[in-house]
């Protein structure tokens, strides 16, 4: 019997879980391990509260693998050190991984692990546990072989949830590493939602039977969408549940329902679908994690005025709704999509920020937050990206208030310096002679300076292509 490392990394569960499968096949003994990358800790991306939902996704891992007979080892140092030490103290013949290709770091150090392990003439295996492609040239990513693939993968039968794990050598030491102060990282200022296995599947069967039905109504709307989506995402990004579960669950249930509840298990089936997809564009096109894909916007005379961000990050803007958002993005760790688009686009046009600054800060706020669609959402809102039909489409933070927050709950909750404003004059109070901070820009002549700057650029580009037909 060979002993297998089991690595896990962005895929904290047990069920359809492909190199776990694969290592349970041939009845291995398998020692589970988890490392903490300084790389990643103090990533100027990463934020405490991410990290607190990580750690209680690890803690669940750790104590489902402990029912099934196994532990769960864990250490902190450089990964391209530590696993292939571990192998060697643990005698493993192979170290089994599932591919995550969120950072270019991840991509290229894997590499760096696999070479010294294959010198060292133990085995490195990696296996596919997204819908994803090897990264290639465009049929790996244009949409018309995307789409299919996507669905086929996804219709594939997922890999058993074990029943038993062989147990793991009680001479190897697993590093008290269970806290934010265990890791070096300051607390948790964040509302951390609950993590782990069990409630990623309660979370989807509670969306599926009580709030898909109100999904596509409930979207452009901040405190409807709050109650109607999944909050799937922080569970996606960790993968405490497999994208094939959650398709195979949404497709079983369309069978079940009526015409509209189906179109809006379309809807939710075809965000899951873009969030594959900008995660297959990002491991194409690594170097999207910090340059725009249409790189001659990298160029633009972006605005420098660090009072503007500093603004735009604490919700002072003067603009509530905006302010609201930020607010309730720092304090909660998540916002609604159009929200996030809303304030994206605000830091981007009306304030000339560049979108990697904005990007930072939601990676840094967001529980869920996740390279590919972050970084991909953040480009599209700025029209560094897009070469469709909405290339710029800049929301406008006075009028969208009557859609998104049409009673002005949202905006009292969050900003409770306009507790007492009538609705009609939340969404502008410098017009009502309303004490509150005043507007750090008039959004319409932003709004022209910005599309003044950033239309000749998009000019110099072909109108579309495959690659963007979000
Ligand atoms: C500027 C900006 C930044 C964003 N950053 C992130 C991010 O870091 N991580 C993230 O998961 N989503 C991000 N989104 C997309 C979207 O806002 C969130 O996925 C969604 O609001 C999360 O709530 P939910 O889990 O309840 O999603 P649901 O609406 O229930 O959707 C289920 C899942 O589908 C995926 N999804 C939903 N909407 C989108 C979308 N428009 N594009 C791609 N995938 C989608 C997510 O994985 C989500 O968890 C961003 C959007 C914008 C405009």
């Amino acid at each position: 019997m060979r002993t297998v490392i089991l690595w896990f990394r962005r895929d904290l569960r047990l069920s359809d879980h492909p190199a776990l499968a694969a290592a349970l096949a041939e009845q291995a003994r398998i020692v589970p391990l988890f490392v903490f990358d300084p790389h990643l800790l103090q990533h100027p991306e990463t934020g405490s509260g991410r990290v607190q939902f990580m750690l209680g996704c690890l803690e669940s891992l750790r104590k489902n693998l402990g029912v099934l007979g196994s532990r769960l080892i864990c250490r902190l140092g450089d990964q391209s050190l530590v696993v292939p030490a571990f192998a060697q103290e643990v005698g493993a013949a192979a170290v089994y991984w599932n591919v995550d290709s969120e950072r270019a770091w991840r991509t290229a150090t894997d590499g760096r692990v696999a070479d010294t392990l294959q010198q060292r003439g133990i085995e490195a295996r990696t296996f596919e546990a997204e819908a994803l492609l090897t990264a290639g040239g465009p049929e790996t990513y244009t949409l018309k072989y995307f789409i299919p693939h996507w669905h086929r993968v996804l219709s594939l039968r997922s890999s058993p949830r074990p029943t038993v794990l062989p147990p793991v050598d009680e001479q190897i030491i697993d590093t008290p590493l269970r806290t934010l102060a265990d890791l070096g990282l300051p607390p948790c200022d964040q509302m951390v939602p609950t993590a782990g296995e069990r409630e990623a599947h309660q979370l989807l069967e509670e969306f599926l039977q009580e709030k898909a039905a109100h999904y596509l109504k409930s979207l452009s709307v901040a405190e409807d969408a709050t109650c109607y989506t999944s909050r799937l995402g922080p569970h996606l990004k960790f993968g405490t549940i497999s994208m094939r579960t959650v398709y195979q669950r949404v497709q079983a249930r369309s069978q079940q329902v009526d015409s509209w509840q189906r179109r809006n298990l379309a809807g939710f089936q075809s965000r899951l679908f873009w969030r594959d997809h900008f995660a297959q564009k990002l491991r194409n096109l690594p170097r999207c994690e910090h340059e725009s894909y249409l790189q001659d916007f990298d160029a633009v005379p972006w605005s420098n005025r660090a009072d503007h961000y500093a603004a735009w990050c604490t919700g002072q803007t003067g603009y509530p709704l905006v302010d609201a958002a930020m607010r309730c993005l720092n304090h909660t760790g998540w916002l609604p999509f159009r929200l996030r688009a809303l304030c994206a686009t605000f830091h981007c046009i009306d304030l000339l920020l560049p979108w990697q600054g904005g990007a930072r800060h939601f990676m840094q706020k967001l529980i869920d937050a996740d390279v590919a669609v972050d970084h991909w959402q953040w480009q599209s809102h700025a029209g560094v990206s897009n070469r469709g039909r909405n290339w710029f489409r800049v929301y406008n933070p006075v009028d969208g208030v009557a859609k998104i927050d049409p009673a002005g709950t949202f905006i009292r909750r969050w900003v409770p310096e306009l507790t007492g404003v009538s609705r009609e004059q939340l969404a502008a109070p410098w017009r009502h002679g309303i004490a509150y901070l005043p507007p750090l820009v008039d959004h319409a002549e932003a709004r022209a300076r910005a599309l003044a700057l950033l239309e000749p650029i998009k000019r110099r580009y072909a109108p579309t292509d495959m690659l963007d037909a979000q």
